[in-house]
């Protein structure tokens, strides 16, 4: 019955839109370039338990312009109390590539964002079920 699923999965995925398998957007767990990355934030994103963020260019704008990898803050000390940007924030890739993409409908920008799409999600789409994380 499993191989069943998944080839109809397979059989179906031409037809299966980005927008079907991607996190919308305010299911995303996104924070600015500026925000402090003080104990309680750092407490926040551990709990979260994502291994990339979205960054947004403000607080107030829908502009994402990276990722933060959350492996970067391994050896960090929260009571240094530093911004997000004084992290590397990996581009967002412009085409589907790398681990995560934002879905925008607008090609090019990252301005209105749709949501986050990731391989997790594509393989999901793939075999038609959940993943349940490790
Ligand atoms: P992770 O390694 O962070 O668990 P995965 O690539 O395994 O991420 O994706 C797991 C699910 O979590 C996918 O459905 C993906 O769209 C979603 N996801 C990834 N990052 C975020 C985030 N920052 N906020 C909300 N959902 C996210």
């Amino acid at each position: 019955e499993d191989e069943v699923n998944i080839i109809k999965s397979v059989l179906d995925l031409r037809e299966k839109l980005v927008v079907d398998i991607m996190t919308p957007m305010e299911d995303v767990f996104t924070l600015s370039i500026h925000c402090i990355l003080d104990e309680k934030l750092v407490h926040k994103i551990l709990l979260n338990g994502y291994s990339r963020i979205p960054i947004k260019e403000s607080d107030t704008c829908f502009n994402y312009i990276g990722m933060l990898l959350v492996k970067n803050l391994i050896s960090y000390d929260s009571d240094d109390k530093l911004p997000v940007s004084h992290f590397p924030i990996c581009p967002l890739p412009e085409t589907f590539s790398g681990h995560m993409a934002v879905v925008s409908n607008n090609p090019g920008s990252y301005g209105g964002a749709l949501g986050v799409i990731t391989l997790e999600d594509v393989i999901e789409g793939l075999i038609g079920e959940e993943i349940v994380d490790e």
